[in-house]
């Protein structure tokens, strides 16, 4: 700021100011956005490597807003996790995204999976295991075509609380994922520790995989290490056929990405996949 002389740093200030303003009026505006169902829920395919076919769905919440438009929840999780507006909208999120899925098991596709994303923070509640629990038993979503994505960070510790919480959701019978595996934590050992069933190997490696580079070298390696501890692997961020391709042949199970659609609305998912409502 010092160099950049006096209208440069009023510039900054401005612009500092614009956004330190955006913030605090998204915090304004989370809770009445829950109440006005202003939150919205798209779906994005995953697709079997070997048939292509169509594996499962991964839930991600989008927000329209009636000022800023529709939102990335890069920008609002992080401050619904700092004033916990997170739990209620995961809460929400894990519940319809249930009933979406369920109303498609029912017109004939009862094997389809639910992938959904939840925050650190409503894992580490106390009530967090009964409240899937009653999730599924309100909603009557199979708990085998439920897996739930939590992130490294939360098996860091070796935390027994940790551990009795995810063992009794895979005891109920669901499955789960570490999400973006690889850019966090370099401790491996969690993987025995934890009932965990799929990794899923994150963006930033996968979209660099064309390059022959040390890229390629990390997904290969990750993807054997899956194997060999018999785990799923779900690559992200496919988006050219020669990623797809590469995947295939490293043994990969499951892909996702703009190759084989963008998170779209439910609307948007019935038109890639007329199937979907009419067989
Ligand atoms: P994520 O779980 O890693 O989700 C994948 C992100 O990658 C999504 O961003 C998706 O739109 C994007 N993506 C998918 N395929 C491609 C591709 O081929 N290329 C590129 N460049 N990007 C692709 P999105 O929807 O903006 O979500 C961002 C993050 O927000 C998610 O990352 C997830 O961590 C979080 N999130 C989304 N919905 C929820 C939710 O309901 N609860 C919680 N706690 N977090 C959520
Ligand atoms: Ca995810
Ligand atoms: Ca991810």
């Amino acid at each position: 700021i010092k160099n950049s002389g006096k209208n440069g740093s009023i510039l900054f200030n401005a612009e500092m100011n614009g956004s330190v303003n955006r913030r605090h009026a998204l915090e304004q505006d989370l809770r009445r956005a829950l109440q006005n169902n202003e939150m919205e829920i798209c779906y994005q395919p995953l697709v079997n490597t070997e048939s292509t076919a169509l594996h499962g769905v991964e839930a991600l919440i989008r927000w329209n807003h009636p000022r800023y438009g529709r939102l990335s929840p890069a920008e609002f999780i992080p401050i619904a996790e700092d004033n916990r507006l997170i739990i209620d909208i995961d809460r929400q999120t894990l519940r319809d995204a249930c009933l979406h899925v369920k109303a498609l098991h029912d017109a004939g596709h009862p094997g389809l999976k639910l992938s959904v994303n939840l925050s650190p923070v409503m894992v580490e509640r106390d009530d967090f295991v009964d409240h899937v629990a009653a999730t599924l038993e309100i909603t009557g979503f199979p708990s085998d075509c439920l897996q739930l994505e939590i992130t490294e960070g939360l098996l860091l510790n070796d935390r027994s609380d940790i551990v009795e919480k995810l063992e009794s959701l895979t005891r109920m019978g669901l499955s789960l994922a570490i999400d973006d595996f690889g850019t966090g934590f370099s401790s491996l050992s969690y993987l025995q520790k934890f009932p965990i069933s799929t990794l899923k190997i994150d963006r930033s490696f996968v979209q660099k995989l064309h390059q022959k580079n040390d890229d390629a070298c990390i997904v290969g390696a990750i993807v054997s290490m899956a194997q060999g501890l018999r785990l799923q692997i779900v690559a992200e961020g496919v988006e050219h056929v020669s990623q797809f391709n590469y995947l295939r042949s490293l043994g990969c199970d499951v892909v996702q990405g703009y190759l084989f659609g963008a998170p779209g609305t439910m609307e948007e998912l019935l038109g890639r996949y007329p199937g979907l409502v009419s067989s």
